[in-house]
């Protein structure tokens, strides 16, 4: 697959359209079709394939994104996963009817095919007392998610609170071995995960499972937590684009999640 140069999507930022086709770097070329028998897709959920809602359950898949993915999925064997800090529960939740392979929880579950169990996986749970004393940061404003093997403090209601939500996150880990836990500091949410593991490691473990074995991964993110999987691309030969802004890693850049789904509706389509 060719790809075209970073700088030139780059340019693109903020154009109703990046033009961001995997085959024709200039502009889309009806007629030629996307090699989706060599292909396995990786997609982020929030601020990739959907645009941010105000609390996490608020946001919504609409019917042409449903259909561009399970169109995505056929296409590619099945080797189509989601790949989210959500559980796999919540995910699958957002796109019922949809089920899609996916990885879950930052890389806690992974699931390689539909109608199948997540892999059995044994990721760490969170100290009782982490989840004890962030839950005591609970305030207006402020969403506070019990993942089980994570914990997430949403302030996108009161983004005022966040220089003070991350000091006494800050604190709070301050008691606990520095190698046993880390902060993730995404876009209005504060996320408290072992270290043990991350998206980045759970798509090398996907990648390993069929129908994703041997085929050319394109992974699509837009937040600190998919620099993980930015990273280990190349050891797939995989190739990242990143959405807003051009992360470290990424070959391209779409400039909203609308331009994603756009761009998926097209190559899915024949174009
Ligand atoms: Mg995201």
């Amino acid at each position: 697959m060719n790809f075209p140069p970073a700088d030139a999507m780059t340019r693109n930022i903020g154009k109703p359209f990046p033009g961001v086709n995997p085959q024709s770097p200039q502009e889309m070329r009806p007629g030629r079709a996307f090699d989706f028998g060599a292909a396995a897709f990786l997609l982020d959920i929030d601020g990739t394939l959907l645009d941010f809602a105000a609390t996490p359950a608020g946001v919504l898949v609409s019917a042409s994104l449903q259909a561009s993915l399970t169109k995505l999925w056929m296409k590619t064997g099945g080797a189509t996963a989601l790949v989210s800090g959500r559980l796999l529960e919540d995910i699958d939740r957002i796109f019922a009817p949809l089920e899609l392979p996916a990885i879950g929880g930052h890389g806690a579950e992974i699931r390689s095919q539909i109608k199948q169990k997540a892999l059995p996986r044994h990721p760490p749970l969170l100290d009782e007392r982490i989840r004890r004393d962030l839950m005591a940061l609970a305030e207006k404003g402020v969403l506070i998610e019990d993942k089980g093997y994570s914990m997430a403090l949403h302030y996108r209601l009161a983004p005022q609170l966040k220089d003070r939500l991350e000091r006494a996150v800050t604190a709070m880990l301050a008691n606990f071995n520095p190698g046993t836990y880390e902060i993730l500091r995404g876009k209005c949410v504060i996320e408290i995960k072992p270290r043990a593991y991350n998206k980045g490691s759970a798509v090398l473990e996907l990648m390993e499972n069929a129908p994703f074995r041997g085929r050319n991964a394109v992974f699509i993110g837009d937040d600190i937590t998919d620099q993980a999987v930015f990273e280990i691309l190349p050891k797939i030969g995989g190739t990242g684009f990143s959405v807003g802004a051009l992360m470290q890693g990424a070959t391209g850049v779409f400039a909203e999640p609308q331009d994603v789904r756009r761009w998926l509706a097209s190559i899915v389509d024949g174009a």
